[in-house]
């Protein structure tokens, strides 16, 4: 399937990327975990550190999407701080198993990569210039918050002239709904008014210039230079972070040591999808709660030493 395109003329009238979701839904998870099995918190059991799960165990089927949004809403519902202290438990975990050979990297990324060849991010947007208001709006939120935000928004104003007209006011009265949206409506015009007095009202594809707009910070950076420029980089978010010191694939006490060690280890050809693969598994898999490791297609490979059951 061709990836798809990014329409970067941020003043062009938004169109609806052809991959995303459409948005008069709800909007659903992108990519549930194909192998994942529909279990219930109280089904599941924290294994002996000895007694881990099968790597062959097959799942009996895809969740449906009911399910899947009562996962989403299950783990959005969790505490921020219940995801913190799994995040550390993770990253102190992470300092103590041994490294993944290349290998083992080789055969997991494999393993993505069969089952998803075209995973997609789940915020809905048109161009680089949505994907980046939808990108600094999402701290602190869900994917799912930030886009029934953004419908109504996005339909006001989806261009940096257009934002910059809207006002601070009227930003924030569209998403309210989302924790800090004061700050975020400043920063969505102030970033708008400043791609049109730096970038002539476009997205530039560059880092530095990125991260030197309001909100914008080395991970929305690199979700944006990702998805919207077809650049390989890594935005390590609070699922990368937790995913990458579970498994033991690439330890870090903070998410910029994270990132560069999963740069170091992944090989290039799959370093476009680290990013979303890790992601979606951290979201719907790896979950910061309770992680589904029966369903997991990495579970032989994992260092996690408290693997849940069925
Ligand atoms: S779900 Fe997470 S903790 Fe469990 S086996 Fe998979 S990667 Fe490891």
């Amino acid at each position: 399937m061709a990836r798809k395109t990014t329409n970067t003329n941020t003043d062009a009238p938004a169109r609806r990327i052809t991959a995303a979701r459409s948005v008069s839904k709800t909007a659903a998870p992108k990519m549930p975990p194909k192998t994942a099995a529909p279990k219930t918190a109280a089904a599941s059991k924290i294994a002996p550190a000895s007694k881990t799960a099968s790597p062959s165990r097959k799942a009996p089927a895809s969740k449906g999407a009911a399910a899947r949004l009562a996962a989403e809403a299950v783990e959005a519902s969790a505490p921020v701080r219940r995801r913190a202290v799994a995040n550390a438990a993770a990253a102190e975990h992470g300092r103590t198993v041994a490294a993944w050979s290349a290998a083992e990297v080789v055969e997991a990324f494999t393993r993505f990569a069969r089952r998803d060849p075209e995973p997609q991010g789940e915020l809905d947007h048109s161009d680089a210039y949505t994907l980046l208001v939808a990108v600094v709006l999402s701290a602190q939120a869900t994917d799912v918050g930030v886009n029934k935000a953004t419908r109504g928004l996005f339909a006001a104003a989806s261009t940096p002239s257009a934002m910059v007209a809207l006002g601070e006011e009227e930003v924030a009265r569209h998403i309210r709904t989302l924790g800090l949206y004061k700050g975020k409506a400043k920063n969505v015009v102030d970033l708008s008014r400043l791609l049109l007095e730096r970038h002539g009202g476009q997205v530039p594809a560059d880092r530095a210039a990125l991260e030197a707009l309001p909100g914008v910070g080395r991970k929305t950076a690199n979700v944006v230079l990702n998805i919207a420029f077809g650049i390989p980089t890594i935005a390590v978010d609070t699922h990368l972070f937790r995913v990458a010191n579970r498994t033991g694939l690439a330890p870090g006490a903070t998410p910029l040591e994270v990132e560069t060690g999963l740069e170091a280890k992944i090989p290039d050809r799959f370093k476009l999808h680290a990013h979303h693969w890790l992601i979606l598994h951290g979201r719907y898999v790896c979950k910061a709660r309770l992680p589904d490791c029966p369903a997991c297609i990495i579970s032989d490979l994992c260092r996690w030493s408290g693997k849940t059951t069925l």
